[in-house]
Formats: C-alpha cells, sequence, structure tokens
C-alpha cells in the first residue's frame, strides 16, 4: 500500500504539470481544432519585436483566445496559450493527446532586419517599401503526412483572410537571404514552408502571421478589438469551409 503510495506520488511529481492539458474525459463526437500561440515564451522565445518595443507572443495570445471563444457546431477550439510553455518539439504529440483534427498555429510577423532599417528610415513612407511588409499570410508544408489537406485548409484560411479585407503579404517570396519562400497561392499569400510542427504534426497544421508588427502601421491596426474580431471571423469561416468540405467528402464516400 506503502508503495503504490509512492508510485502515485512519484508520478504526480513527474508528469503532475502535463496534467491540466489532458483532454477531459467526456470527449464528445465535435471535430477538434488545437489552436497554439506562436513561441513558447520559454527562456528568449518571445518572437518578433513590434515597432513599439511589444513582444510579438502577447499579440499571439489576443488572437488566439479571441478564435478559441467563437461557437461553431462542426467543431470546437481547444487553447493552448503561452502559459502553458509548450516547446514546439512537444507540440505535435500535445496536440495528438488532445485528439487534434487540426492545428492552428497563430503569430505575427517580422522582416529582415536589414529591411526593417530601411523601412524605419522612411518614415511617413506610406504607399512604398514599407508597405510591401504589411499584412497576413499563411503557411503549410507540403512533405509533412498530411500535407495536401494542409495545403486545402490553408487556402480556404487564405482565401476567407482576403476576402476579409487582409493584405496577402508577399514580402517572403522576396530573393533574399532569410526568405525565397515558395509561394502557392499570390492572391491568398499561401506558402509552402516546413517549419517544425507544420512538418512534424500528424494531422493537418496550419501558421497564420496575422499582420507585421515591425511596420508600425501594421501595429496600430493590431492593438484594437475591431481587428481582432474580424482575423478570428476570418480564420474560423476558412476553417468551417475546410470542415464542410471534409464532411462532404465522408458524406460521397458513404
Ligand atoms: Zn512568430
Amino acid at each position: 500500500m506503502k508503495k503504490c503510495l509512492v508510485a502515485i506520488l512519484f508520478f504526480i511529481a513527474i508528469f503532475g504539470s502535463y496534467l491540466p492539458y489532458l483532454p477531459a474525459k467526456n470527449l464528445n463526437s465535435k471535430s477538434r481544432v488545437v489552436i497554439f500561440v506562436g513561441h513558447t515564451g520559454v527562456g528568449n522565445n518571445f518572437g518578433a519585436k513590434s515597432s513599439s518595443g511589444i513582444y510579438e507572443i502577447v499579440y499571439n495570445d489576443i488572437l488566439a483566445k479571441k478564435l478559441a471563444s467563437i461557437k461553431s457546431d462542426k467543431f470546437e477550439y481547444v487553447l493552448i496559450d503561452s502559459s502553458q510553455k509548450v516547446k514546439l518539439k512537444n507540440r505535435p504529440d500535445f496536440a495528438a493527446k488532445y485528439k487534434a483534427d487540426l492545428i492552428i498555429e497563430i503569430h505575427h510577423d517580422s522582416a529582415q532586419q536589414i529591411d526593417i532599417d530601411v523601412c524605419n528610415k522612411e518614415k511617413g513612407d506610406k504607399n512604398g517599401f514599407c508597405n510591401k511588409m504589411s499584412g497576413a499570410s499563411v503557411f503549410f508544408c507540403s512533405k509533412q503526412e498530411k500535407g495536401s489537406v494542409s495545403e486545402k485548409v490553408s487556402l480556404l484560411i487564405g482565401k476567407s483572410l482576403q476576402k476579409n479585407g487582409f493584405r496577402a503579404n508577399l514580402y517572403h517570396m522576396k530573393d533574399i537571404k532569410g526568405e525565397r519562400r515558395k509561394i502557392v497561392s499570390e492572391e491568398n499569400a499561401v506558402y509552402d514552408t516546413c517549419f517544425y510542427v507544420l512538418k512534424n504534426a500528424k494531422v493537418p497544421s496550419v501558421l497564420i502571421e496575422a499582420a507585421v508588427i515591425t511596420n508600425p502601421q501594421d501595429e496600430e491596426k493590431v492593438k484594437h478589438t475591431d481587428y481582432h474580431d474580424r482575423f478570428a471571423k476570418s480564420v474560423h469561416e476558412g476553417i468551417e469551409a475546410y470542415f464542410e468540405f471534409y464532411i462532404q467528402q465522408k458524406e460521397n464516400k458513404n
């Protein structure tokens, strides 16, 4: 009996910090979308620093929370925010524990320092250089196990963002070191880039860069509630379109 108690205490000591993250027991039959906040909040991993000195992770948390608050009869969101400090390498397994059908990771974007410096020098340049580093973009990995499905979801989310007035950020196509990302839809700013979670997840996975916070004009927008609402609504509509498509496919097979 004593041994048993020791074993239980040992288990709690080792795995206790993970327990709150395990899925609820009464799982319903709805599909499940796990939302990860971009960056871990561990060490110095807070993401890009904005033009006003705020770390990306702060903005990521706001949008992720807003998206997770939307209700759907087709699926449910599970929010993994920055307070949970889940490392990137643990995210694919973490999502699997939650029985995720889809992973969404939310970030805010930056640019190469050389371009940020030029942009900062040209303050007041409203339509030129700085504006090329602006808007939203969506990423998936074609080399992932579910790469073709991830691409489908990415295109639907990108399309929905464009429909709701977000600008397509084509900066990552730029032929410079650190960029040269492969774009699959210029219209919807969808890129094929194998970031860690996108490549290693076992279910379809999409990473969204909501706005370029090193650009003062973009950062000004991300501080407002109407922007958060419009972003969350756009991403949600894209995900809904995917599940509708997915359900339709299933019905056609039966
Ligand atoms: Zn980021």
